[in-house]
């Protein structure tokens, strides 16, 4: 009976033994298995962030490369001199890349050498070659790629002056002073000799010039000398009549012509104005100024038969009216 008990509990024992065994071996397994997906699980994570840093970057370079490109443009876009917008566009240039020299050379074919190294740009406009930008010295590709979408924003600046200038040439008025301009002037100057002669009329024509005008430009600036010339250019515009025709001739330079205006008339005229100038205060830029003017007459039929001959006898008697002492008019005298 003893026996029997014993061998029983054996094989308790035992049957607990094995029965432990596998559940703890089972338990070992399952722990194992969660070890490796959690093995799993942070490999995928880890190669995730990877993932978004790379984007990150990707985003960051984007980003910087649309803050590049909108400084570049905000500021190259004010100008309209094919020159400032260059020199801009290389100061720009110097805050965002890396290189040595960056040239803009206005030709059609590029005639200087060029290394391996160096970045051309074309700059084509319409289908015709308007120049290229060459960068020197520029060592990164990222940066290369760089200078080509800034380079892109340049020859848009280049288009928009180009267009302007072109818009300025058909232009008929001085955009400073609202006159006409000298190239409309001389068209309407041999129209009205023509209109002269023609019907046997009388023409005269005033050269007028600001005295000393270098002298407001250097002591007060060139905004006070623009808003003189605006002034100028009012009075003379309120002292003449509707079909007078008034141009701003040059810097400080106008042309008034008066159709059907004998030249005593026109030496009244040219007084009116003179004295009407004198007598007005520009004020500018907190400053208060007084101007003169001289101004020379010359007149069809006496003095002239074509438009180059009474511009050059104009430009002769206001010469006189400096020679005198100027804040005068002087007639043309053969
Ligand atoms: P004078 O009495 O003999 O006529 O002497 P001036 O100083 O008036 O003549 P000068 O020809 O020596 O100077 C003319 C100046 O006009 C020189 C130029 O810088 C200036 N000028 C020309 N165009 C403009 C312009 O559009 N704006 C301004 N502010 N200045 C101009
Ligand atoms: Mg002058
Ligand atoms: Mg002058």
């Amino acid at each position: 009976m003893l026996f029997l008990i014993f061998i029983i509990s054996i094989i308790l024992n035992l049957s607990i033994y094995i029965l432990f065994r596998k559940f703890l071996r089972d338990k070992l397994l399952k722990e194992e298995t969660n070890l490796l997906d959690l093995d799993r699980i942070q490999r995928e994570l880890t190669a995730k962030l990877d993932k978004m840093n790379k984007d990150i970057e990707i985003l960051k370079y984007d980003l910087n490369s649309h803050i590049q490109l909108y400084e570049v443009t905000k500021d190259i876009s004010k100008y309209l001199n094919e020159e400032d917008i260059f020199n801009i566009f290389k100061d720009k240039l110097n805050k965002f890349i890396v290189y040595r020299e960056c040239l803009f050379i206005k030709k059609q074919t590029l005639d200087l050498e060029i290394s391996e190294d160096d970045f051309i740009f074309k700059l084509n406009i319409n289908d015709k070659i308007l120049g290229y930008l060459v960068l020197k010295g520029c060592k990164s590709s990222i940066d290369k790629e760089k200078f080509s979408i800034l380079a892109e924003q340049f020859l848009l600046t280049l288009k928009r002056a180009k267009l302007y200038q072109q818009v300025q040439e058909l232009s008929i008025i001085d955009s400073l002073t609202g006159l006409f301009n000298r190239r409309y002037f001389l068209e309407r100057l041999e129209e009205e000799i023509e209109r002269t002669k023609k019907f046997s009329l009388y023409l005269s024509f005033l050269m007028l010039d600001i005295d000393n005008f270098k002298y407001y430009n250097d002591n007060f600036g060139h905004l006070v000398g623009d808003a003189i010339l605006k002034n100028t250019s009012s009075v003379i515009k309120e002292n003449t009549r509707h079909i007078d025709l008034v141009a701003r001739y040059g810097g400080e330079e106008f042309a008034i012509l008066l159709p059907e205006t004998t030249k005593t008339g026109a030496y009244f005229a040219a007084e009116r104005i003179r004295k009407n100038l004198e007598k007005q205060t520009i004020r500018a830029y907190d400053e208060e100024l007084n101007i003169t003017v001289s101004i020379g007459v010359a007149s069809l039929p006496e003095d002239a038969t074509t438009s180059l001959e009474l511009i050059e006898r104009s430009d002769k008697a206001l010469y006189k009216a400096k020679r005198f002492g100027k804040n005068r008019v002087c007639i043309y005298k053969a």
